[in-house]
């Protein structure tokens, strides 16, 4: 199923997409959860009454009529690897890491699919095309055989990055955490309907152009080896979102650098997730 949070104007609403419809699992079973990481946190008991939701496809309306918001509005963690495709780590004149090498991005940088990327004054902003996990069931020490069951599902994800605020200092986390800089989308499919995540067609546009065009067959680390190694350190939890590392391609590392500018679009495909394409926008000098 594809469960999106969105808006018809009101109040957040939670639905399942059904093509260009959306079916809306609040109208139609209000108690049934309030949140996108309660109906996850719920979802053992829950699946059946959404699934019939989608079968009876009450209640719904076009997805042209409603926004769609981020999936989940604010996860209680974000993480993201970095160096974890061959491509990307030579663009980036790092050596292939022997550990895999992790940073948080702050649960305020997460954004719509389809809202505006901000740019700060002097900023030098970059995308970062990547396949999203989201944790379901999640968990604590899990080995790499026991991760397919911790992740409900998979979305689309923009890494956006604050090139100068990640490079000026040893740790990324600021430069990775800017509000806005982590849009994700545009629903989540869960993971029945994946049946391999490490096989996704995954690209990113700029205005329309190819930047990033790879699979996800080529992550250095899988998302198997990412849960178990992140699930060693800590408690994974329902609706903890994993971006998974970019394919080469990146702004800052084409001659001359080309980093995103106000009224720029960039567009990130994945096969079988959908895009999300989020508008840049200059923020005023304050
Ligand atoms: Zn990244």
């Amino acid at each position: 199923m594809k469960l999106a949070t969105f808006t018809a104007g009101g109040a957040p609403e939670l639905g399942v997409v059904l093509g260009d419809r959306v079916a809306s699992i609040s109208r139609a079973a209000p108690r049934l959860a309030t949140t996108m990481i309660d109906l996850i946190a719920r979802w053992p008991a829950a699946e059946r009454d959404v699934r019939a939701i989608a079968d009876a496809a009450a209640e719904t309306l076009a997805l042209s009529d409603v926004r769609l918001l981020a999936p989940i509005p604010r996860p209680g963690k974000i993480f993201a690897i970095g160096l974890n495709y061959a491509d990307h780590i030579e663009e980036s004149g790092m050596a292939k890491p022997e550990h895999q090498v992790w940073f948080a991005k702050a649960a305020t940088s997460a954004n719509g699919p389809y809202a505006p990327i901000e740019i700060l004054p002097g900023g030098l902003v970059d995308y970062e095309a990547e396949l999203v996990a989201v944790i379901g069931a999640g968990g604590r020490r899990l080995t790499r055989e026991a991760a397919p069951a911790a992740v409900f599902g998979y979305c689309v994800g923009n890494d956006a990055t604050e090139r100068a605020w990640q490079h000026r200092t040893p740790q990324w986390t600021l430069g990775k955490s800017f509000d806005t800089h982590a849009p994700f989308g545009p629903w989540i499919t869960t993971a029945d309907e994946v049946p391999d995540p490490h096989a996704l067609a995954i690209r990113a546009l700029v205005n329309g152009e190819v930047r990033q065009d790879s699979n996800t067959r080529h992550l250095v680390f899988d998302v198997w080896d990412q849960v178990a190694h992140l699930s060693h350190a800590m408690t994974l939890e329902a609706g903890d979102l994993i971006f998974t590392g970019t394919p080469g391609g990146i702004g800052a590392a084409m001659k001359p650098p080309r980093f995103l500018k106000d009224g720029d679009r960039v567009r990130i495909e994945i096969e079988g997730l959908g895009a999300i394409e989020n508008p840049c926008a200059q923020a005023a000098a304050s």
